[in-house]
C-alpha cells in the first residue's frame, strides 16, 4: 500500500468522488493531509517500527477527532502534492459518514457499532469484487445512520434472553430489512450494483455480517428479492451508475 499509493508521508487521499466536496475543495488523488487549520497531523511511524495496534488506532483515532472538530466549520487543509504544499479551504456539507476499519483477522466477520464499520481480513479475503465489498460497507453504514447499536443496547433486545425472545427477534430483523433497504440505496446513489453485491450473501451463507445477535434474519432469498425490487424501482441500472458524475449529496 505505502509503495504503491505513496502514502509514507500520512494520510492521504485514495480515491476524490467526482462533484463531491472533496473535489470541489480541489483535493486531488493521491494528497497526502499534512496539517489541519495549520495543527500538524500526529506524525507516522515509521515502517520498520513494530506494529503497535493500539498505538495505530490512537492516532487514527486523533486525526478523526481533529478532522470531526474541524468539520463544524469552514477549515483548511494542508496537503503535499508532488512535493510542494497546497492550502485547502474545506467547506463541506455534512452527510451521513461512517469511519470504515479493516480489522487484521482471520474471522469473517464486518459490524458496526454506531459510529464505525469493521471489516475483517478474513472476511475481504472471500469477496470477489468492488459491489460485494460496497454491499457489506453499505449495510453496516446503514446500521450506524439508522442508529441501531442505540436499539440494540436498549431493553427491546436487552430482553431477549427470556420470554420475550419472539418480540427482539421481530426488531432484529426489522432493523436488519431497514439496513439492507438503505444500504441498497447507499449503494445506487454511489453507482455499485447492490444484486451483484448480494451475491456475497448466497455465497458466505448470509451469517450476519453484523449487528444480529439471534440469527434473526430473513432467509438470504427473501433479503435478495427485497433488494431486487428496489433497484428494479430505481430503473433497473445500477450497472453504468459508475461513469457518470456522482452528484454531491449531503446526506441520506
Ligand atoms: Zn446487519
Amino acid at each position: 500500500m505505502i509503495a504503491a499509493l505513496g502514502l509514507d508521508r500520512g494520510p492521504a487521499a485514495i480515491v476524490v468522488v467526482p462533484a463531491g466536496p472533496a473535489a470541489q475543495a480541489r483535493m486531488q488523488a493521491g494528497d497526502v493531509l499534512l496539517a489541519i487549520d495549520s495543527q500538524p497531523l500526529p506524525p507516522e511511524t515509521g515502517t520498520s517500527d513494530p506494529f503497535s495496534a493500539p498505538q495505530a488506532h490512537a492516532r487514527a483515532d486523533r486525526i478523526h477527532d481533529m478532522l470531526e472538530r474541524a468539520a463544524a466549520r469552514p477549515f483548511t487543509l494542508t496537503v503535499l502534492r508532488r512535493e510542494a504544499t497546497h492550502t485547502l479551504n474545506i467547506d463541506a456539507p455534512r452527510g451521513c459518514r461512517s469511519q470504515v476499519f479493516l480489522a487484521r483477522s482471520d474471522q469473517r466477520n464486518a459490524y458496526a457499532d454506531g459510529r464505525h464499520v469493521f471489516l475483517t481480513t478474513g472476511l475481504i479475503a472471500r469477496l470477489r469484487n468492488d459491489d460485494e465489498l460496497a454491499f457489506l460497507i453499505a449495510h453496516e453504514m446503514a446500521h450506524n445512520i439508522l442508529g441501531h447499536a442505540a436499539i440494540m443496547r436498549s431493553g427491546a433486545v436487552r430482553s431477549g434472553i427470556g420470554r420475550t425472545l419472539g418480540r427482539s427477534g421481530k426488531v432484529i430483523r426489522e432493523t436488519e430489512r431497514a439496513a439492507d433497504r438503505l444500504g441498497t440505496q447507499l449503494m445506487l446513489d454511489a453507482g455499485f450494483d447492490p444484486l451483484t453485491g448480494s451475491q456475497v450473501l448466497q455465497r458466505l451463507g448470509g451469517a450476519d455480517l453484523g449487528i444480529a445477535l439471534f440469527q434473526e434474519h430473513d432467509p438470504v432469498a427473501t433479503r435478495v428479492a427485497a433488494i431486487r425490487v428496489l433497484v428494479e424501482a430505481h430503473g433497473g441500472q445500477a450497472r453504468g451508475a459508475q461513469d457518470q458524475d456522482v452528484p454531491g449529496r449531503g446526506g441520506h
